[in-house]
């Protein structure tokens, strides 16, 4: 049977403070209607701690931000809660009642807090673990199933999500090219390329191993010495992102580079990666060579492969 109001969970949860607390034990409310207790979790050796319901856990949601809020937890006169970084965001106006917020803290609710497991935030993305108060906040930072950044550089996209969403967003928003397969044969043409600064150029998106990976090929500087640059991004976390390598050739005009690498994780945002230069950099000059002709145009040829590690 649901509990149903808070009685219900007042009671439970003064209940579970009884050093020998039987799981199967039910519980009366306050009505009289009979409460099953929720899933209770015990750390080896320490006192019991509680689970917290939905009912409970809304309790710890801020009304203007819908974050989970952490101590100082405020409330205005008549008891109503906020997170403290939405405070001035209603210029110290309380959203329920509107009287004023001063630095009044809600002591109770940021004590019961600290003897809650709350589950991780992105229980619906995938992630089922629970964590005492102050631990998931460290843990949600680290979370695998936290959403991902948007990977196209070059723009202030703000989009996240999980990769499936990603990969719809740069279809459809970015108009990213995709490919199917673990190797490319591709060719950048740029006329007027001593005009080229700092530009971003191309994101390929390649679809192969049940995975996708991104090219990123861009103008950069090395110093003070125009480059260009190639390097792959996985779609993924970085302990999958190592499963994998990839190499990149690059040439024309009977010249080329090569580059072998193991692709980053989208974790680590475009910038990171291309100021790391963990990638194939191609010196103006010699792009100019690869591509022949009066060095006007820049035509380069970018060969790959992506393959797993077994
Ligand atoms: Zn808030
Ligand atoms: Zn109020
Ligand atoms: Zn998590
Ligand atoms: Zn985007």
């Amino acid at each position: 049977m649901a509990s149903r109001g808070g009685a219900c969970k007042e009671m439970f949860m003064a209940h579970v403070t009884v050093s020998d607390y039987d799981l199967s034990n039910e519980t009366m409310d306050l009505e009289g209607r009979l409460c099953k207790p929720k899933k209770v979790t015990f750390a080896l050796g320490v006192k019991p701690r509680v689970l917290s319901t939905k009912g409970v856990l809304d309790l710890f949601q801020c009304p203007v931000c819908s974050c989970s809020m952490y101590p100082p937890i405020l409330q205005c006169p008549n008891g109503h809660t906020l997170c403290s970084k939405c405070k001035s965001r209603v210029n110290n106006r309380c959203p329920s009642c509107r009287h004023e917020i001063n630095n009044i803290r809600c002591l109770a609710l940021e004590k019961i807090a600290q003897s809650l497991d709350f589950p991780c935030s992105y229980q619906s993305q995938g992630c089922h673990e629970i964590f005492p108060y102050h631990d998931r906040l460290r843990h949600e930072h680290q979370c695998k199933f936290r959403p991902y950044n948007c990977p196209y550089a070059g723009s202030e996209c703000s989009v996240t999500g999980d990769i499936s969403t990603l990969m719809v967003h740069l279809t459809n928003d970015h108009k990213v090219d995709l490919h199917v397969g673990c190797t490319f044969n591709h060719r950048y043409v740029k006329s007027n390329p001593l005009e080229v600064q700092n530009a971003t150029w191309m994101l390929t998106v390649f679809s192969c191993f049940d995975k996708h990976f991104c090219l990123h090929f861009e103008a950069s500087q090395l110093g003070n010495e125009p480059v260009y640059m190639a390097f792959l991004q996985f779609m993924g976390e970085e302990d999958e992102a190592k499963d994998f390598s990839y190499d990149l050739e690059v040439g024309g005009n009977r010249r080329k580079l090569t580059w072998q690498g193991i692709p980053r994780s989208i974790r680590d945002s475009h910038r990171r990666v291309r100021d790391s230069h963990d990638g194939l950099l191609i010196p103006r000059n010699l792009a100019l060579f690869f591509s022949g002709g009066d060095q006007q145009e820049l035509k380069l040829r970018v060969m790959g492969r992506i393959w797993k590690e077994t």
